[in-house]
């Protein structure tokens, strides 16, 4: 085969296939492989592939405008994924400004936290608390609460340094603690940040509800999420929940904060928002911290891309889709399904620690010994060696190294929420005969 020479990078070398298309679950190479969407590309196309609803909509909305300039016009499409969105978000958050993106809704989160800060006569109040590890974007603002080394690094000295405080990784924890009283503990981990930054200085706390890249589908104990929240009101700090991945029906609800019945202050969504037919993003809020900045002159935030009709358009029809087919309701039962699929992997592969995840964002984690949790040698390069065996059989998986990029590898299988108990069922034969693969690769 003669190599098409590209001009084009990204992190790396792209070394893989031309796609060709798409259908449901699945994807198709130019040779005619057939794959099947075990992340949903990055957690992103949770509606799945060329769904006919969300192509004749982009398709008419072509056909009648594609761009027109949010301060010259106002659109149907963007004021009618707004009324959906809110529609579909918890009571409280009732107003929404749309963005390109995961990285950029970050970004927006923060500055409308600062400028309703100002509003309130509190400009003292500028340090975001956010949690190691954790994954909030790649702009410089959104790469600064992030919580991941290996990203950071190559860019120090950044911003001022966010302060940080450790993601509940329970599943590390060997203390005799219950449950409650270890989300407990991580909880008052951000009481002490506070006072030890001081209350009049945090402006924010932000954190993923169920952890994505970074962590691998990490949950708190649910004594957690109550907590955080009545810590953040104690000392008037704005509870930010970055729903990048979680959003948009990805956990069986539609923002994974419904699980505990959790009202943040500011939501960031993208990924499942558009889920890969439009860069499409979204912050929600309440009008409580919106009315006063728009009282004040305005939101001084946008970017011109953001809103336009045609990703509003393709947006509008992915919310649609997902209450017509009950699709958020199917996440939660082939959820289920999916984690007593995974957790029975932990009887033939020694080497999965932990098996984790809410709704059909799951993940499997690799260990070299279940009782301390020590993770595979870091030479076996598994996260990487997993995908590619997956790969070559025909699923794709989303892997990382875990625990702030020191080693601990572990697996993200997060389908489309369209996904059918069968396609389970054939998505796990693949996964088996490639773990089979990598166990006989590194002789166990
Ligand atoms: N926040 C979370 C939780 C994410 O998972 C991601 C992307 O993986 C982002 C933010 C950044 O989104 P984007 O890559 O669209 O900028």
């Amino acid at each position: 085969m003669t190599e098409t020479p590209s001009y084009l990078f990204y992190q790396s070398r792209n070394p893989r296939p031309f796609l060709d298309r798409g259908e449901g679950i699945y994807l198709f190479d130019e040779s005619g492989k057939r794959y099947i969407d075990g992340s949903s590309g990055a957690m992103v196309s949770n509606i799945g592939h060329s769904n006919p609803r969300v192509l004749a909509k982009i398709k008419a909305q072509m056909d009648k405008a594609t761009f027109g300039y949010r301060l010259h016009f106002r659109t149907h499409p963007s004021e009618d994924l707004a009324t959906k969105t809110v529609e579909m978000t918890p009571d409280g958050l009732d107003r929404v400004f749309f963005v390109s993106g995961g990285s950029e809704a970050v970004e927006s989160a923060i500055k409308l936290a600062r400028q309703y800060a100002v509003t309130q006569g509190q400009g003292s109040r500028y340090k975001v608390i956010s949690r190691f590890p954790s994954y909030h974007g790649c702009t410089f603002g959104a790469l600064d609460l992030t919580g991941y080394a290996p990203l950071r690094e190559p860019f120090a000295p950044m911003m001022p340094g966010m302060p940080k405080v450790a993601s509940p990784a329970t599943y590390l924890d060997r203390d005799n603690l219950t449950e409650e009283a270890r989300g407990l503990k991580y909880a008052e981990l951000l009481r002490d940040k506070i006072l030890e930054e001081g209350p009049d200085t945090v402006l924010a706390f932000i954190m993923e509800p169920v952890g994505g890249a970074s962590t691998g589908a990490l949950v708190a104990p649910d004594s957690y999420y109550g907590r955080v929240r009545e810590i953040c009101d104690e000392f008037g700090v704005l509870l930010i929940y970055d729903e990048v991945m979680t959003g948009a029906g990805r956990t069986g609800k539609f923002l994974a904060a419904e699980h505990w019945g959790i009202t943040p202050d500011i939501v960031a969504l993208s990924k499942g928002f558009g889920a890969g037919y439009a860069p499409l993003g979204a912050i929600v809020a309440g009008a409580r911290l919106v009315e006063p900045v728009l009282d004040a002159g305005g939101f001084l935030h946008g970017f011109t891309y953001a809103g336009n009709p045609l990703a509003c358009s393709a947006g509008l029809a992915v919310l649609e889709e997902l209450q017509d087919q009950n699709l958020i309701e199917n996440a939660a039962r082939m959820g289920d399904v999916l984690m007593d699929e995974l957790r029975a992997l932990m009887d033939r592969y020694p080497f999965i620690g932990d098996v984790r995840g809410k709704g059909l964002l799951t993940a499997f984690e690799f260990v070299s010994d279940r009782s301390t949790m020590e993770p595979l040698d870091p030479a076996l390069q598994a996260h990487s060696r997993l995908v590619e065996l997956a790969y070559e059989r025909g699923l794709i998986l989303y892997s990382r190294r875990t625990r702030g990029g020191t080693s601990g590898d572990h697996f993200l299988v997060a389908p489309p929420l369209i996904i059918t108990k069968d396609q389970i069922t054939e998505m796990m034969v693949i996964l088996r005969d490639a773990l089979d693969a990598f166990a006989l690769e590194i002789g166990v």
